[in-house]
């Protein structure tokens, strides 16, 4: 193990006052990592370039964190947990407070950050930031969140539960909410006395880094926040390092799985938020302005890279009205530099997605679908941009379960479209998806929704809203193969709390009189009657 004195210091390239306002960039800087409440530069030659998606410059390089830094990264979480456990809630809970305002102070400087290395618009960026906050905002009633139970079971017997900090966690982040899925785990995992190792996606740490500084600032003590860098070299060490005792995965199918399983194997507790295909149900009876404008908008915000996007319209009906307000919907977006004034969407993480997305726009064409506003070409005006990973919003139409298009996830801004002859027809569509992140229905009769909730498989529902992620005094629900294990285990919310802490209890018995004491060992399991 390296000592954290030995580690040449960093320092971020950004400021709570000083941040990117557009999409030029400097020279490329060298991300640090973080340990014992130090930025330090990793001493690894394994970098990986992350450009700008919507320019395609180079910000800066991710490095891949050596062994013996990863090695160093859980021994200074496992070296501040006994007495970050020990810390009183109350304390754990000011902290908390502090970081919460921190996080609101340096709001636009995080949205900056995540718009030059994600390349989402600057107001989408902040409700990134907004929906990670308010999960650290209710982790603020921790010492409500953690009070256990007590029930008197019999004569001066009583039975209580205590809810006890596992040790080491860690958490494994995706690229496409740099700020929120940090911020799923984060704060729930700290709070509960545990320690943390994170793994922002090596696509864009930015906003990790960020948080880094503000946890630092808060007064979280030395390495009960660590933020190592890296891909599978890392996660292998997360999903097999002993000390480890939780891992908290939120990414694709062909990663979450796997974490899922070795992880498992491994003996942690993992939970996983996996990949998606969201569906809109459209009953002749919806007010199709309001349905077209939320479809569109959560269709092709974030440029379709949000777990939770609209990717399938489902429509019972001719659906032509609604198609043709969606294609005005559409047209009516501007796709442009985040950075840029009323930019609507932003360009696709890299260029590799963009091939990807395109290479299943041409394959629903190949397959028979009908490509009605195609986003191929697409691309913003001004010649700064020329080289970004852009793809427009795109329709396609008469898509049938067996294309290729609808079997994929395809994380872009890409709408397909397919007619269902009745609610129970649609249902049955949604039903046979192997996913079950999200779903929504837009009708004006009560009964429909109430009918559609009870026989959809997926875990969030919509109804008249179409992006249904439940705020986090509730739970992250997502279900079928959208999440691994079945969803026992869910983020934040009171599961989230269950999930970062051992249940302990304690059954007591306090006689008060020697007389209720027999003079012969008792030998029956005991009945606690
Ligand atoms: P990803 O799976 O490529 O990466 C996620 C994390 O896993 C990263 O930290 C990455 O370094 C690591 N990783 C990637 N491939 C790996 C491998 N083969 N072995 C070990 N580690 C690996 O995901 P992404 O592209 O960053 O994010 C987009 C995906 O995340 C989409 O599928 C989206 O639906 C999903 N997502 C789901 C939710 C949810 O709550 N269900 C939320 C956000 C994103």
């Amino acid at each position: 193990m390296g000592s954290v004195d030995t580690y040449k210091p960093a320092s971020l390239p950004t400021t709570t006052t000083s941040y990117p306002t557009d999409h030029t960039v400097g020279e490329p800087t060298i991300t640090p990592w973080f340990i014992d409440n130090k930025f330090v530069q990793s001493s690894s030659t394994e970098l990986i370039d992350l450009f700008d998606p919507a320019t395609n410059q180079l910000v800066t390089r991710v490095p891949q964190n050596t062994q013996d830094e990863l090695v160093a990264a859980v021994d200074s979480a496992e070296k501040a947990f006994p007495s970050w456990k020990q810390t009183s809630v109350l304390a754990r809970q000011q902290i908390m407070f502090k970081f919460v305002a921190l996080i609101r102070e340096n709001w636009d400087r995080l949205a900056a950050v995540i718009t030059l290395e994600q390349g989402k618009t600057v107001a989408d960026a902040k409700g990134d930031v907004l929906r990670g906050l308010q999960v650290a905002e209710a982790a603020c009633a921790a010492p409500e969140l953690l009070k256990g139970e007590v029930l008197p079971i019999g004569k001066d017997l009583e039975t209580r539960t205590y809810l006890e900090p596992l040790g080491v966690v860690a958490a494994i982040c995706p690229f496409n909410f740099p700020a929120m899925i940090p911020l799923w785990s984060l704060p729930i995992a700290t709070i509960t006395g545990n320690t943390l190792v994170l793994k922002p996606s090596e696509r864009d740490p930015g906003a990790a880094m960020v948080l880094a500084e503000l946890c630092q600032k808060a007064g979280f003590p030395d390495g009960v926040i660590n933020i190592v860098h890296g891909t599978h070299r890392a996660v292998n060490f997360i999903l097999d390092e002993p000390r480890i005792k939780a891992i908290s995965f939120v990414g694709s199918n062909a990663a979450g799985e796997y974490v899922y399983a070795r992880g498992s194997a491994n003996g942690k507790r993992v939970q996983a938020n996996l990949g998606a295909k969201n569906h809109a149900l459209v009953m002749p009876d919806a007010d199709l302005d309001q349905a077209a404008n939320a479809i569109a908008g959560a269709a092709f915000g974030a440029a379709g890279q949000r777990c939770m996007a609209l990717s399938t319209l489902l429509y019972v009906g001719d659906g032509q009205d609604l198609i043709q307000k969606l294609v005005d919907s559409a047209k009516g977006l501007s796709m442009d530099g985040g950075f840029q004034k009323g930019a609507d969407l932003g360009p696709v993480i890299s260029p590799e997605s963009k091939a990807r997305v395109e290479s299943l726009i041409a394959s629903a064409e190949e397959d028979g679908a009908t490509i009605l506003l195609d986003g191929r070409n697409a691309k913003p005006q001004d010649s700064k941009f020329a080289n970004g990973n852009w793809v427009g919003p795109t329709i396609i139409t008469g898509v049938k379960p067996s294309m290729r298009c609808y079997k994929e996830e395809i994380f872009g801004p890409v709408l397909l479209c397919a007619s269902v002859d009745s609610l129970d027809a649609g249902i049955q569509f949604i039903n046979d998806n192997e996913y079950g992140n999200g779903v929504a229905i837009f009708t004006s009769s009560g009964s429909i929704a109430d009918y559609f909730r009870r026989n959809i498989q997926a875990g969030q529902v919509g109804i008249n809203l179409p992006i249904p992620v439940p705020l986090p005094m509730f739970s992250f629900t997502g279900n079928k193969r959208s999440v691994a294990g079945g969803g026992a285990t869910t983020f934040y919310g009171r599961p989230g709390v269950r999930f970062y802490t051992q249940q302990q209890t304690v059954t007591s018995r306090w006689p008060i009189s020697k007389a209720v004491v027999s003079g012969k060992a008792d030998v029956i399991m005991p009945q606690h009657i």
